[in-house]
């Protein structure tokens, strides 16, 4: 069965997964920052009207949610759940909350398989979320030419040290489409 519209609401998702930035590699000899983009009430309520969803989603809710999300996608384990809440207003029928929309949108991932596809970097200074669009569906990194070349690199050094001073690194490695 096909279901369109579903990678797009994954997007989505993950946008939302990547409001916390972890990533503190370096880059072309300059640190990545990272930070937290939902600081406030505020901040969540601009970032929701930026993404067409209904405000009325507390902070703590939503990064309570964010981050069961992101622990789960690391493999931790985590006792929380998401119950789906239909809601009711006068004039204006069922709707659900931005929480609810974005629970939504897993749950239907979930069912679809669609899921399995939605990571977090395999690097750990990295673990930006993403939709491995790999054909295998075994994408491991964000971004092949970036933290796939910096592992590709690690493992490069360690084949050959061995226990010499590290030398300099050619940067040009050959990037494998996977
Ligand atoms: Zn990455």
């Amino acid at each position: 069965m096909n279901y369109p519209g579903v990678v797009d609401d994954l997007r989505l998702v993950e946008e939302f997964l990547n409001t916390v930035d972890e990533r503190t590699f370096r880059r072309h000899g300059e640190t990545h920052a990272g930070g937290e983009s939902l600081g406030g009430q505020q901040a969540l309520d601009d970032w929701l009207a930026d993404h067409g969803l209904p405000r009325g989603t507390g902070l703590e809710e939503a990064i309570t949610l964010r981050t069961a999300l992101r622990k789960v996608l690391s493999g931790e384990g985590t006792t929380e759940s998401f119950p789906l809440r239909l809601r009711f207003t006068p004039g204006r029928g069922l709707g659900l909350t931005a929480q609810d929309r974005i629970v939504e949108i897993v749950a239907h991932a979930v069912a679809t398989g669609s899921w399995a596809r939605v990571k977090l970097c395999a690097a750990q200074d990295c673990r930006w979320a993403f939709y491995d669009t790999s054909k295998s569906g075994g994408g491991r990194w964000c971004a092949m030419n970036v933290c796939g070349n910096r592992a590709k690199t690690r493992a490069y050094r360690r084949r050959h040290t061995d226990g010499q001073p590290s030398p300099a690194v050619s940067t040009h490695i050959i990037d494998v489409a996977d």
